[in-house]
């Protein structure tokens, strides 16, 4: 497949996707060096989660968490996933990475659940590359076991450039990992030029409106109508419709307003570094 040394690159400016088929770092010798270091982060355990709460919009509970990852680099510090996931990506570094996650992120669900707080879904994000590996459901299913997480518990997002490229190899993955009970949303969606119509023939649970549709809201514009259109037809499809960028109150109200019915942002949290994740879960444990 002639992809490997393709990427997406997002244009953040015309918010849309280009295709480039040369290599980043050949390109720009930071990056090379970058993505030397990149090559021992894992190793010398460079790499820690950090998890983001979701949040029902009419209880206000946490529904779930959201693992992203971050790397703390010896001399550059933390490094921004936008920076290396590329990297990771074009150097195929984000197979052993990914699984590391993956694997990170289930164990920390379980013990939430055997520590006894309520059961919440972690999501966990999928790179293109990491989508297409021949070993996905595999690894999945070994990582469940390793963990001991109900897979019921586990939510891959994957954004819907990821999920569009070849609907039918998408729909065969999606479909096993839906018999075993993983659920699937689509990441950034709105941004990758696709529409619902074409989303429909895959087995997904979830759909998340990319935070720049929350940057441009304005009360009664365009981007109100879109967002609210996005919100009808997936729940038409039985969808459920997670906004992600949530920043002030009146964002939040209008999604309310439209029975969006889960919101991620900065007006309730940021990504937590575990243990702060943990402190506010247990600080919402419910009273028996
Ligand atoms: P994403 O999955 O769409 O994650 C949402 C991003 O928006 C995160 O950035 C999060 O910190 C940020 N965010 C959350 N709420 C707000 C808000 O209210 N305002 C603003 N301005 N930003 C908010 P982050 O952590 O830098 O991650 C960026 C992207 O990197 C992620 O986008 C995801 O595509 C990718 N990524 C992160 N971790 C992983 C990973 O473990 N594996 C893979 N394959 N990709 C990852
Ligand atoms: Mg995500
Ligand atoms: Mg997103
Ligand atoms: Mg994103």
């Amino acid at each position: 497949h002639a992809d490997a040394a393709l990427y997406y690159a997002k244009d953040k400016g015309r918010n849309n996707y280009q295709f480039y088929s040369v290599s980043l770092s050949a390109k720009n010798p930071e990056l090379l060096t970058l993505e030397k270091s990149l090559r021992y982060a894992l190793e010398r355990e460079e790499f820690t989660v950090f998890y983001q709460p979701r949040v029902n919009i009419g209880t206000g509970e946490i529904t779930g968490m959201e693992a992203l990852l971050r790397w703390q680099h010896p001399e550059m510090g933390l490094v921004a996933p936008s920076v290396f996931i590329p990297l990771a990506e074009e150097s195929g570094l984000i197979i052993a990475i990914g699984e590391w996650v993956l694997r990170t992120a289930c164990m920390q669900n379980k013990t939430w659940q055997d520590s006894g707080l309520p059961p919440i879904t972690m999501a966990v994000n999928l790179s293109l590359k990491q989508f297409r590996q021949p070993k996905l459901v595999e690894i999945i299913t070994r990582v469940l076991e390793q963990t001991g997480l109900d897979a019921h518990f586990l939510e891959l997002e994957i954004m819907e450039t990821t999920a569009i490229e070849d609907l039918g190899f998408t729909r065969t993955v999606l479909e096993e990992l839906k018999q075993m009970g993983v659920n699937i949303s689509i990441d950034d969606f709105g941004t990758g030029h696709s529409s619902l119509s074409r989303l429909q023939l895959l087995p997904l649970h979830n759909l998340k409106i990319d935070q720049s549709f929350m940057r441009d809201l304005q009360p009664d514009s365009k981007v109100a109508h879109i967002i609210q259109a996005i919100v009808t037809l997936g729940h038409s499809l039985g969808l459920k419709l997670t906004a992600e960028g949530v920043e002030t109150a009146e964002q939040l109200e209008f999604l309310k307003s439209i029975n969006c019915e889960e919101v991620q942002g900065y007006f309730f949290y940021r990504p937590l570094p575990e243990q702060k994740a943990t402190e506010i879960l247990e600080s919402k444990r419910p009273i028996i």
